[in-house]
């Protein structure tokens, strides 16, 4: 298998830790971490995904969904194996849920290649998304890095489980943020990803924007669980920590795999909950999903 040292741990104690995100994996000789991409072999950390490419296409930058950074532009599009969340809905387990602590058979690209492929393409921009960015961190900076050096934007689609340490090294070489702002209640990350505690999810939220990153947010109206109380406390958080021009796309819920029992949100739930963000001042609501998406009353400024 191929191996690639980790850049991003803790070795001061008996047992090394990958501080890639927020799990923070204390991960034993011969184990691999939550994500399963993340070995250790005689003692030292290695990620078993460096390069190693599980789906790329050519998207409209609008399908990420991002509106409002170089509207009209093409991103290529880059996903690998693995995930450190494990959503009941996730739509990408074919490739979120594979154990990449054993070989896989998939084409490894250096930066270079990728870099070489988006112009190739005649993308603008690369996208780390399908799957979560923030279990390859050693590979989209070097990639971010070379992209960056031959004028691309680059752009990370999220579910914002960086760790401060990815986050600090990243943020000087990406230009987009499109995190998900799944809910801001514990509850909901706790039952349906498995994480105890969300703060840090909306730590990067606040840190990207300060860092003057373009930040864009997804939240999925899940019946039950997005009521319109929480939307508009959602709102107010938005507003309060970062500006009242952040684009907050309110998409639909579809259901699948563990949550089949749940309805697909009504296109009226929809319509209520870009109302309760207009409503709140959010001047950049968009509502469905990016190929029917509109923008809701009052209209963007920009
Ligand atoms: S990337 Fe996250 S989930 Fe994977 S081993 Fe590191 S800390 Fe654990």
């Amino acid at each position: 298998m191929d191996l690639h040292p980790l850049r991003f741990v803790d070795s001061s104690g008996e047992i090394p830790i990958c501080r890639m995100c927020q799990r923070f994996c204390a991960i034993r000789p011969e184990q691999a971490g939550f994500c399963r991409t993340v070995v250790n072999k005689a003692g030292a950390l290695y990620s078993t995904i460096y390069g190693l490419i599980a789906e790329h296409g050519v998207d409209p930058i609008e399908k990420k969904p991002v509106r409002c950074y170089r509207p009209g532009t093409k991103v290529l599009s880059l996903g690998t194996f693995g995930c450190n969340l494990r959503c009941s809905w996730c739509q990408n387990w074919e490739i979120a849920y594979v154990d990449a602590s054993a070989p896989i058979r998939a084409r490894r690209y250096s930066p270079a290649e990728v870099v070489a492929i988006a112009q190739a393409s005649g993308c603008d921009g690369i996208a780390w998304t399908y799957n979560e960015p923030s279990i390859w961190v050693d590979f989209i900076a070097d990639c971010a890095e070379a992209a960056h050096a031959a004028g691309l934007y680059t752009a990370l689609i999220s579910n914002g489980l960086f760790s401060p340490d990815a986050i600090h090294a990243l943020h000087p070489l990406i230009d987009v943020y499109r995190a998900d702002f799944k809910s801001l209640d514990a509850a909901m990350y706790r039952e349906q990803g498995h994480l105890s505690s969300h703060q840090g999810v909306l730590d990067n939220i606040i840190a990207m924007h300060r860092a003057g990153v373009h930040v864009e947010l997804v939240t999925v109206v899940m019946p039950t669980y997005i009521t319109g109380e929480h939307l508009a406390r959602m709102a107010d958080w938005i507003i309060r920590e970062l500006d009242v021009m952040t684009p907050w796309h309110l998409t639909r819920f579809v259901p699948y795999a563990q949550l089949t029992h749940l309805p697909p949100t009504p296109r009226a739930a929809l319509d209520e909950a870009g109302a309760i963000a207009a409503a709140a001042g959010l001047r950049r609501v968009f509502i469905g999903d990016w190929y029917e998406s509109t923008q809701h009353e009052p209209e963007s400024v920009v």
